[in-house]
């Protein structure tokens, strides 16, 4: 069994298995974007933008 959750950036539909662990690193079809799977604590799932290992922030 799958959830679907909408891309924030595209609108598009990202399939996620539902025994996903929170962590798990989603990428959404549409756009390409990599996402963190959030689970929230009423059972919801929230994606939050991957952050891209290896970019030199400069901090
Ligand atoms: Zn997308």
């Amino acid at each position: 069994m799958t959830l679907n959750v909408k891309c924030p950036e595209c609108d598009g539909e990202i399939e996620i298995p539902s025994d996903v662990i929170s962590g798990e690193i989603v990428s959404c079809p549409d756009c390409g974007m990599d996402y963190e799977v959030v689970l929230t604590e009423d059972g919801g799932i929230e994606l939050k933008p991957a952050e891209i290992e290896g970019e030199d922030w400069g901090e």
